[in-house]
């Protein structure tokens, strides 16, 4: 949407990589070639894994752009849309990095409170935004940390009544029980981002990305460094994309072992809240953490007003099975104490 692009941006033009065929190619100052045909720059828009992932979704390429992680997407909508000293709004508690990428380029970041971290009372959201004259929202959904989810309906609602840019972060969706679909054709405001970090289960590559409507995805190319996504993530990426039963064979065996992590934790007096992401989000004293930690069991604490708060992971059965022995051990060790 011109509407919200940063001025210095209006002007710009996209960097375009011709790629085309040749017989000695010394256009690019590459070095030569010792390793697999690394000397290479990648293809710079990811063409065969935009295609790919293009049929998969029912988009064209032009309504999708990668990042190196959908981290890197969050930082090209401000560098887009953020002029220095304009407002981001989100919720809280939510993602840690949407406050530190705001205030890396410039911006004045604010969070209306979740009600008893769970509900969001959606028109009070959308006037906090609007009062303070939001550029860019952004919402995790399912939220990181607490696991909860805003239906299609509320987020429509919000992409419709805030004059601002919208960012949907989806890097857990595959987790919920919603539909994988979006309304970035309809309203031009909204910015999907989704990742192959959690449910691919491919942090390690470093892969995200963006559906938006082709104008917005055009800006998003300005402002994009080129060849932002390095030959062996596309590689990868694109053999993900050929795997996609793994992908949902994990999904569902990560969802069934939610569901019984929860059990067990309620079981154990503990009170997760309700999750649609591969995580699960309680209060528990210090100690248990402590004593998790000592048996080289990591799961998340936090600071701040989340102090008292943690995180677990849902990993695989066997892993889960070493948490909820650990979670015995420490109650047993507690109860020995008094
Ligand atoms: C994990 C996570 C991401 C994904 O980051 P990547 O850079 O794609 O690894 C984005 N948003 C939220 C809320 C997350 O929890």
């Amino acid at each position: 949407m011109l509407k919200y692009l940063r001025r210095e941006i209006r002007d710009l033009e996209a960097y375009e990589v011709k790629e085309r065929d040749y017989v000695v190619k010394l256009d690019a100052n590459e070095g030569v070639d010792w390793l697999d045909g690394l000397n290479r720059y990648p293809v710079d828009r990811s063409d065969a894994l935009r295609d790919k992932l293009a049929r998969q979704l029912g988009k064209t390429p032009g309504e999708l752009v990668f990042g190196n992680g959908s981290s890197e997407l969050i930082e090209l909508v401000f560098k887009a849309y953020l002029e220095a000293g304009e407002t981001v709004v989100s919720f809280s508690p939510t993602f840690s990095m949407y406050r530190i990428f705001t205030l890396i380029h410039k911006g004045r970041y604010l969070e209306m409170p979740l009600k008893d971290m769970v509900s969001l009372d959606v028109e009070a959201f959308i006037a906090f935004a609007n009062e303070n004259r939001a550029k860019v929202v952004l919402i995790s959904n399912p939220n990181n940390p607490t696991g909860t989810i805003l239906s299609p309906e509320a987020i429509e609602k919000i992409v419709r009544e805030v004059d601002a840019m919208v960012v949907i972060d989806e890097a857990y969706i595959e987790f919920s029980d919603q539909p994988l679909t979006d309304k970035t054709r309809d309203y031009p405001n909204a910015v999907v981002l989704r990742t192959f970090s959690k449910a691919y289960g491919l942090a390690g590559i470093r892969l995200g990305y963006m559906i938006a409507h082709e104008e917005v995805i055009g800006y998003i190319n300005r402002v994009r460094s080129p060849y932002n996504l390095n030959v062996l993530t596309q590689g990868v990426g694109l053999k993900a994309l050929e795997s996609v039963a793994i992908a949902r064979e994990n999904i569902q065996m990560i969802k069934e072992e939610r569901e019984r992590m929860a059990k067990v934790l309620r079981d154990k007096g503990f009170d997760p809240l309700p999750s649609q992401a591969n995580f699960l989000f309680f209060q528990a004293k210090k100690g248990l953490y402590r004593y998790l930690a000592d048996q080289g069991v990591l799961i998340r604490g936090f600071g701040g007003d989340l102090e008292g708060y943690y995180r677990l992971t849902i990993g695989t059965p066997k892993e889960n099975d070493i948490v909820i022995n650990a979670i015995e051990e420490a109650q047993n060790e507690r109860s020995q104490d008094r």
